[in-house]
């Protein structure tokens, strides 16, 4: 039997006429459990996170998985047991993180809008960093933990007015952007975080988009980010970790990202250069390991053949697969069980009444109705976005190891999505 890889998908393979994540056969966990189906392969985070491990070896630095990219409780604990800490951006990521086995004080609270219920939370429970977005944050948070008899451990996220080049709903670190405090408003703000009774200042952030394909604005936003540490620590508050976010991208579509290790290897040797290289420095990936470690299960439910466009529908919609619809964005879509006739081209659409609800355009597949397909690159950003419009239950989430595979979420039931709804008039029931 051949074994055949899938092009930048190292845990995807087909053998024979079967495509396989590890050593599970897909068309059987679809049969199993059922579609639309999530299944995530361990080993490839792992392999994700080993990249940036080598390209950091011997430095001193803590990867927090930015867990809003998959907050699965058993994706969590992968990454809870490899030693990483997190990146969250509510008190509801803390509470997962927590539930998962995450320890408090690795935990960083990145986010515009923290409440002041969060923040309490998160001061009880003793997270590691606030990463505060806005002056008037910082006030509230000193606030806060004045009134707890405690001082907030607070880095300042930066908005290093560098573009990385990618879909404008991801840039986030340019003028203009909602998030992090101005380049050129950051000194002052270290110096009024320095007179606040209820802050401890630890550091300095930034996080400068997502789906990063270049180096070149992780190398800018460095020498940016180094220049106000210089100016910062000149004014006599030191800054004891340097977080530079996450961002880097994948391969979705051919995209050709630096590999996380060569990318450190560049980004290090520019800190080395400027005597920063031997610094407590923090990192926030989330799309980088877990994207290419994911693919949707899914089921064609019909072909319809049309003047302008044939379109294939499927059972996953924009509900399980938001990123087509909210960024245009490109997933692979690739056949379990291959079949050997002429291809067609297709509008591979959902069953949700929008026509926003498409997954590929002009796609060139070979498919009958009842095959089954697999969308690649399904591993961040689907699942955490996922909802229930149309009354469309949340699929289930597999986490496959070697020849293992766990269910991490079962499928949501109506009982599951009604459980909070209550009729006018009915006696409540608990
Ligand atoms: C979303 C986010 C990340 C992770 O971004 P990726 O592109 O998934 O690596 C990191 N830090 C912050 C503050 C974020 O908002």
């Amino acid at each position: 039997m051949t074994t055949q890889n899938l092009p930048g998908q190292p845990h995807l393979a087909y053998r024979g006429n079967e495509l396989f994540t590890e050593n599970i056969c897909l068309s059987e966990l679809a049969k199993e459990h059922g579609t639309p189906l999530f299944v995530y392969s361990k080993g490839a985070m792992l392999a994700a996170l080993a990249a940036y491990q080598r390209g950091f070896a011997g430095r001193n630095v803590q990867i927090c998985y930015a867990m809003k990219a998959n907050p699965a409780l058993g994706v969590i604990q992968v990454f809870a047991e490899a030693g990483c800490g997190f990146d969250i951006v509510s008190g509801g990521d803390m509470d997962r993180v927590l539930a998962a086995g995450g320890r408090a004080e690795n935990i960083i609270f990145s986010g515009v809008g923290k409440t002041r219920a969060e923040m309490r939370r998160a001061l009880q429970a003793g997270i590691g960093c606030f990463n505060v977005e806005s002056e008037a944050e910082l006030e509230v948070l000193s606030d806060v933990a004045l009134s707890m008899d405690l001082r907030a451990p607070v880095s300042i996220r930066v908005n290093p007015n560098v573009d990385p080049k990618t879909h404008p709903y991801i840039s986030t670190g340019l003028k203009g952007s909602k998030f992090g405090v101005a380049h050129e408003r950051v000194l002052q703000t270290y110096q009024r975080a320095a007179t606040l009774a209820g802050i401890r200042v630890v550091g300095i952030d930034c996080h400068i988009g997502s789906q990063i394909t270049q180096e070149a604005p992780y190398l800018d936003a460095v020498d940016r980010m180094l220049d106000l540490v210089e100016a910062i620590e000149a004014a006599g508050i030191p800054v004891d970790h340097i977080d530079f976010g996450g961002g880097l991208g994948i391969n979705y579509n051919g995209d050709t990202p630096p590999s996380a290790d060569r990318l450190w290897e560049n980004m290090l040797a520019k800190l080395d250069a400027r005597g920063f290289g031997q610094r407590q420095l923090m990192i926030e990936p989330g799309r980088s390991l877990v994207g290419n470690a994911g693919v949707c299960l899914t089921e064609v439910l019909y072909l319809k053949p049309g003047e302008q466009k044939n379109f294939c529908i499927i059972d996953a919609a924009m509900n399980d697969l938001p990123r087509p619809a909210m960024y245009q964005a490109f997933h692979q879509i690739v056949p379990l069980n291959p079949r050997p006739e002429a291809p067609d081209t297709y509008d591979v659409v959902g069953p949700i009444c929008e026509s926003g609800d498409w997954i590929g355009h002009d796609r060139t597949l070979t498919v009958q109705q009842g095959d089954l397909l697999a969308v690649l690159s399904a591993g961040a950003y689907c699942m955490s976005m996922a909802s229930n419009y149309n009354s469309r239950g949340r699929a289930p989430e597999i986490l496959v190891d070697g020849e293992q595979a766990h269910v991490i979420r079962q499928r949501e039931t109506m009982a599951d999505q009604m459980r909070q709804e209550r009729l006018v008039g009915a006696t409540p029931t608990t």
